[in-house]
């Protein structure tokens, strides 16, 4: 159960404060709401791992948790940058922050993208998808709260969203129902997110 083992580490604000670009992390987005902090949580087994996240202050910066004992293995709880209620000015700075990240960060090894079942694929999400798979890095969609939705309206949802990344994004994008509530789908996301740590 390595992702039991993820500790927080740091918060960083700007690039000069980012942990050593060395190893392998792997990022979660999702906009405000989506239930990205649920969903980081139970996959790691903790109650309030991704609460720090969501300190004030804390909710632009980019979040690291390591994977005890591994120095070098992290998942990164991106902003959810343009949502929040901050200057614009401000806005282009997390915006350029992100940007950056994604274009030049070598440990980075694939994307998370937590979106609302009910609403998927919103603009930020496409922003996000669109920063990975522009570096040919692997995404992976959960689409969260499925316990909202019928069995089969999660999965009418699933195949929809499923046709609309392959037309917009190509192969190099999967997605899956989850929940963080109903504990649905945790053993696939987790084994997408170990392998790209190489765990
Ligand atoms: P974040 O802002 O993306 O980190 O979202 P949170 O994880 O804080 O969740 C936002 C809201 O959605 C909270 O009220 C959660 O209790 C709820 N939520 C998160 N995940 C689920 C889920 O799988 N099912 C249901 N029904 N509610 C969820």
């Amino acid at each position: 159960e390595p992702l039991a083992r993820a500790q927080y580490r740091l918060a960083a604000h700007t690039p000069a404060q980012l942990p050593p670009d060395a190893g392998f992390e792997v990022a979660f987005a999702g906009r405000s709401n989506a239930g990205k902090s649920s969903a980081l949580n139970a996959l790691c087994r903790q109650n309030a791992l991704a609460r720090v996240s969501k300190t004030p202050g804390r909710t632009q910066q980019l979040v690291f948790f390591q994977i005890a004992p591994h120095e070098d293995r992290h998942l990164v709880d991106l902003p959810g940058y343009g949502y929040a209620k901050v200057p614009r000015e401000l806005q282009a700075h997390w915006q350029a922050f992100v940007a950056g990240y994604f274009e030049r960060r070598q440990a980075l090894r694939g994307l998370v993208v937590v979106m609302d079942i009910r609403h998927p694929l919103k603009d930020y999400d496409r922003q996000m998808l669109g920063y990975a798979v522009q570096r040919a890095l692997p995404a992976h969609v959960l689409l969260t709260k499925a316990d909202k939705l019928s069995r089969g309206g999660a999965g009418n949802a699933l195949q929809a969203v499923r046709r609309d990344l392959k037309a917009e994004f190509g192969a190099g994008v999967g997605v899956q129902t989850f929940s963080a509530l109903a504990k649905q789908g945790l053993d696939e996301a987790r084994a997408v997110v170990e392998g790209w740590l190489g765990l």
